[in-house]
């Protein structure tokens, strides 16, 4: 039996912050008390806080499907790096996760690689049975993806655009009307339904070509958000599913989100590092590393986001880590594909904000607690208690770190938040009572109850 006993960290409990001992066995935490009160081999972590393990339930590791861009090695490295102990997959991989066999096979593979615990989000086609949905949930998914507005190859196995195919084939993309259809299953099922929210029709009305980043605003207004956001919501309390809207980036997405959870609507929202550290001022500086979808918008936009997370409207940071590779990412604005790297600088950058708020522990909600509960491991992740597992982050809060891409642990190194600097350093980071390395011990997670 392992024993490791954390002495003189100042802890973050559900509590509140104090000077505990933290004692470990076998992976586990036991103890959480005063000084002298724990067993086990002493780690002194004296002048150190200790957090527990970020949870990003927002993660593109593009395994299997596009190795050039990342895999769950890379993924989970940077993962790792940045004190992130858990990472909750997407599945638009190739092939994409509509059935329980490629659900069980991408879980193989991830074992394979993964550094840290990892979880896995199931795909809603236009097509989906509530039969499939049962076998997914079964095979262990978190819950489900629709994205509204991207259809499915199935010759290639893909989750794609639909405007921007040129396969006639391409099975429409899962829409209000897929919800309904298989929202009984889902509310049977009882696992979280996730959307990729920018309504298709608002979208295909504002579109215009991109020269310039107003062009970005202007083709995908917040409407395109707020109009996804309060259809899905009002399906979703019909049929008695938990909504979690993904990526929410603007002040109206947020205002719907929270006009629906105020009808009854049980609705999670979910934000990110880039919505709430950028605004379109920064295009100038960062350039394409900055396109993504949702776009980062408004200033009004971002003292919104900070507002909404500081009320707790949005109880969950993830950072919709998509990264491509570098040489993708230099195109020009209209070719570059969206997204960009997060995972690393999710839990610092989450740090600093709620610094600034006046209270940096609210970051371990945003980050760890809140993302745990919507992945159903509310009991077994997410906090620093007796029974939990011994995912903790130690903080230095002496020491600053800057963003920079030589620090980078994914394939791309360019990430929109490049060159933030924050008042906090990762001191090292341990799953189930392991100091975090170089080889693969990531479990998968399921959700319980
Ligand atoms: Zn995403």
């Amino acid at each position: 039996m392992t024993e490791l006993l954390f002495r003189g960290a100042t802890v973050y409990t559900p509590d509140g912050p104090g000077d505990f001992d933290v004692s470990v066995s076998d992976g586990v935490i036991t103890s959480v008390g005063p000084g002298g009160s724990g067993r086990g081999r002493v780690v002194d972590v004296a002048g150190k806080w200790l957090l527990p393990g970020g949870i990003d339930v927002h993660v593109h590791s593009r395994d299997p499907g596009f190795p050039d861009k990342e895999d769950f090695g890379t993924l989970t490295a940077a993962a790792a790096a940045g004190g992130v102990t858990t990472v909750i997959d997407m599945p638009n991989t190739v092939p994409a996760v509509d059935s329980a066999g490629v659900l069980e096979a991408k879980a193989a593979l991830a074992r394979s690689r993964s550094r840290v615990d990892f979880g896995l989000w199931a795909l809603i086609r236009s097509s989906s049975t509530p039969e499939q949905l049962q076998a997914l949930a079964a095979a262990g998914a978190t819950g489900f993806k629709a994205y509204l507005g991207y259809g499915f190859d199935d010759g290639r196995k893909q989750v794609l655009y639909a405007p921007e195919s040129d396969d006639p084939q391409l099975e429409t993309p899962p829409d209000y009307g897929t919800l309904a259809r298989l929202g009984p299953a889902l509310a049977a099922i009882g696992l979280p339904v996730v959307i990729h929210a920018e309504d298709p029709a608002v979208l295909n009305s504002f579109k215009r070509p991109y020269e310039t980043y107003a062009d970005v605003l202007a083709s995908r207004p917040p409407e395109a958000e707020s109009v996804a956001i309060s259809a899905s919501a009002a399906v979703a309390r019909q049929c008695g599913f938990h909504l979690h809207v993904a990526h929410v980036s603007s002040a109206r997405g947020l205002a719907s989100a929270e006009e629906a959870v105020a009808a009854g609507t049980s609705l999670t929202i979910e934000t990110c590092p880039q919505f709430l550290w950028l605004s379109d001022a920064d295009y100038q500086r960062l350039g394409t590393a900055m396109k993504m979808n949702p776009p980062v918008r408004t200033a009004a936009d971002q003292a919104a986001l900070r507002e909404g997370l500081r009320r707790g409207v949005s109880g969950v940071v993830a950072t919709d880590q998509a990264p491509h590779t570098d040489e993708e990412k230099a195109g020009d604005l209209e070719h570059a594909p969206p997204g960009t790297p997060g995972v690393q600088t999710l839990y610092l950058s989450c740090l600093e904000l709620a610094k600034q708020m006046g209270d940096p522990w609210l970051a371990t909600r945003w980050v760890s607690e809140g993302p745990a509960a919507l992945a159903g491991l509310g009991e077994s992740k997410g906090r620093i208690s007796p029974g939990y597992d011994a995912d903790l982050v130690l903080i230095d809060p002496t020491r600053s770190t800057t963003f920079s891409p030589r620090a980078m642990r994914s394939r791309q190194k360019h990430g929109a938040l490049e060159g933030l600097r924050v008042s906090f350093a990762i001191d090292s980071v341990y799953l189930r009572g392991a100091r975090v390395g170089a080889k693969a011990g990531g479990r998968m997670v399921t959700p319980s109850g």
